[in-house]
């Protein structure tokens, strides 16, 4: 049978990651005609995500035990230098999340609900005619498929396939700042494994990742996920971060299994994240709506973005319902677009002054870790946060509850002393 050439709907969500899944099951629970494409044929493949979350979100945005990896209760920071240092709580601080699960799961929900779901589709083009989006998408075959709907959001992480990156007036405020990351999924024996579970692990210091970090999470039974990330300096040579990922594999797991063999490579994955500091770009062109990494709601203090991206479709969805209700109504096309006016200001109400306070923080951090000075200074405030328990360390981690340490540590944690 031949593929269709058009199809039609309220609302299509281009990218079928963290936010776009979420929002299109969001909708389609809402009884919401919606399709959620993504250029994947298969959401297992390109996990990219190492995906550690707090417990807390689990309920608050309604994830389910099935796409949980494993669960944590540990900090452990090694590094600077021979430093190691650890931080247990009595109860699981965590999980690590099955990335392909996840998206599986929420596409699975869409569909349940009444949505459709197309994979293996490129969104290559959007334009407005009148009051929709025509939306050009290719299959893998070259041929393609048009789609025509009320809304089309733009869900396809850093790569902005549709609102394309924001404007930049001035570099230093504006600029996407990009973070690489590299993973791979390791088959470990048992007494390894033991040695890793239930926390989460991260090796900081340059002499681990210069300008970044490493860290290894468990991530089921046996399975361990190990990775590195740095901020990208265009001011500086960097060492590839192959070379650095399979130097942290050896220093960290030999000895772990079979005999010369520590480790066996199950996959390697890995991505980017571009997030503007200030998040002051255009959530919206016409009709187009940005979403997630989209919009650059990935925090580059722990390069981590997934329960913001899973904040912003909360925030998008029902303004997207009111919005329909409004062309439902048959008010102009300028009353149907005033809901999603709120849309920017309430989504940077969500995610609030210290994400952006830790972004920030995130820059002058990284960017700066590139020597014995940087690695002393980090050491310092790392010794200062030895007395803390592991949620304090949950709450500046993930809250980035950083004024929790005193007006006086401030400068010390922003890199101006
Ligand atoms: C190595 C690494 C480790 C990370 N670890 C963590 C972590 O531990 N915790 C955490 O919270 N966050 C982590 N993140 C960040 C997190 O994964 C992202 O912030 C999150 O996935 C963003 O969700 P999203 O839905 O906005 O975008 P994405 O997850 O990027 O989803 C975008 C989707 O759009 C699809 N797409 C792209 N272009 C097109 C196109 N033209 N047409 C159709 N489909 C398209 C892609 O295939 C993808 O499925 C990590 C990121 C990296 C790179």
């Amino acid at each position: 049978m031949p593929s269709e050439s058009s199809l039609c709907c309220q609302v299509l969500v281009v990218g079928a990651g963290p936010s776009g899944g979420d929002l299109a099951r969001r909708l389609a629970l809402q009884g919401v005609d919606v399709v959620l494409v993504d250029r994947l044929d298969d959401l297992s493949r390109s996990a990219f995500s190492s995906a550690a979350l707090p417990i807390e979100t689990m309920t608050s945005l309604g994830l389910p035990a099935e796409v949980v990896g494993s669960r944590w209760r540990e900090w452990q920071l090694i590094g600077p230098g021979a430093a190691t240092r650890r931080w247990a709580a009595a109860q699981p601080l965590g999980v690590v999340l099955d990335f392909g699960a996840l998206r599986r799961w929420q596409a699975d929900q869409c569909r349940r609900w009444g949505g459709r779901v197309h994979l293996g589709l490129h969104a290559c083009s959007s334009r407005q005619e009148s009051e929709q989006v025509v939306t050009m998408l290719r299959r893998s075959d070259g041929s393609t498929l048009e789609v025509r709907s009320d809304w089309t959001v733009d869900a396809s992480g850093h790569e902005r396939a549709l609102l394309g990156d924001p404007p930049v007036t001035d570099r230093r405020r504006d600029a996407l700042v990009r973070a690489a990351g590299l993973e791979w999924l390791l088959r470990v024996s048992p007494s390894c494994w033991e040695r890793w579970a239930d926390r989460l692990s991260f090796c900081l210091g340059s002499d681990w990742v210069p300008q970044g970090y490493g860290w290894i999470f468990p991530m089921q039974p046996g399975v361990l996920k190990l990775g590195v990330c740095r901020l990208v300096d265009g001011e500086r040579r960097q060492p590839p971060l192959g070379g650095l990922i399979g130097d942290l594999g050896r220093r960290l797991l030999a000895g772990g299994g079979a005999e010369g063999e520590p480790f066996e490579v199950l996959d390697r994955h890995g991505g980017l994240v571009r997030s503007t500091i200030r998040r002051r770009e255009p959530h919206q062109r016409g009709r187009v709506v940005g979403l997630g990494d989209a919009v650059s709601t990935a925090n580059l203090l722990g390069g981590e973005g997934i329960r913001h991206a899973l904040t912003s479709s909360a925030v998008l969805a029902p303004l997207l319902q009111e919005a329909l209700r409004a062309t439902g109504r048959s008010t102009s096309a300028q009353q149907s677009q005033r809901p999603l006016r709120e849309y920017a200001p309430l989504l940077r109400r969500a995610l609030g002054w210290r994400w952006s306070l830790s972004g920030r923080l995130a820059r002058r951090t990284w960017l700066g870790l590139h020597g014995p000075r940087a690695d002393g200074r980090l050491d310092q405030v790392l010794r200062g946060l030895e007395s803390s328990r592991a949620e304090d360390l949950s709450a500046l981690l993930f809250g980035y509850r950083f004024e929790r340490y005193g007006l006086r540590a401030m400068p010390y944690l922003l890199g101006w002393r």
